[in-house]
């Protein structure tokens, strides 16, 4: 596929990509492989759509899927702090175990609206499984919940991607390859 004229660099191919995900799977299908307790595995609307189907491919117990829905970004590059639960979920996760599937954990503000979201929904335990980590920029240490576990595709320095599910103003989702944008993108 030829490179988007507005990417200046590929972070990580398709074939890169293919790796990361199938190493998290991998972890996941071992810590869950000697429990057979529910669990579910909520996407993260938008950004995850990408990495939540490839990964749910590749994790070989079973589990249930669904999909919650958070706004922070506008069309900016900067959080404005405060996410919004605007689309909850449809499966009940009381007594589940729930994986959080995310496209990127950035300030972490996120993620601590969603684990208190599902905690005082009842699940029992909760894991992240990020694909990408910008450890730097947290604000907010992400707190799991019970035996709850971190799992992260690739840790990546302050800069902001998109591709691979990821956005900037609603563009460039669909690229399979997670990429720098050109400068200019940001300052038109
Ligand atoms: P946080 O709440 O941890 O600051 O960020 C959560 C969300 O912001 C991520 O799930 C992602 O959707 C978006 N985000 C954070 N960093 C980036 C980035 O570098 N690129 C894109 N496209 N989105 C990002
Ligand atoms: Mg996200
Ligand atoms: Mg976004």
């Amino acid at each position: 596929m030829a490179l988007h004229s507005d990417i200046e660099r590929v972070l990580l191919n398709e074939v890169e990509i293919s790796s990361l995900v199938s190493n998290v799977a991998e972890q996941i299908t071992k810590d869950l492989s000697s429990s057979s307790d529910p669990v579910t595995i909520v996407g993260v609307a938008t950004g995850a759509f990408m990495f939540l189907a490839d990964i749910v491919r590749k994790i070989e117990v079973p589990f249930s899927v669904d999909l919650i829905r958070v706004e922070s970004y506008g069309s900016g590059t900067e959080s404005n702090g405060k996410p919004r639960i605007s689309s909850d979920l449809k499966i009940d996760v009381r007594g589940k175990h729930v994986i959080l599937v995310e496209d990127i954990v950035d300030t972490g503000n996120t993620l601590a609206i969603l684990i208190s979201h599902l905690e005082s929904k009842g699940a029992c335990s909760i894991s992240v499984c990020t694909f990408l980590d910008k450890p730097s920029r947290r604000k907010i240490r992400v707190r799991l919940l019970g035996d709850g576990k971190f799992y992260r595709g690739f840790e990546c320095k302050d800069e902001f991607v998109v591709g691979y599910g990821m956005d900037f103003a609603e563009k460039y989702r669909n690229l399979p390859y997670v990429g720098i944008l050109k400068p200019h993108i940001f300052n038109k």
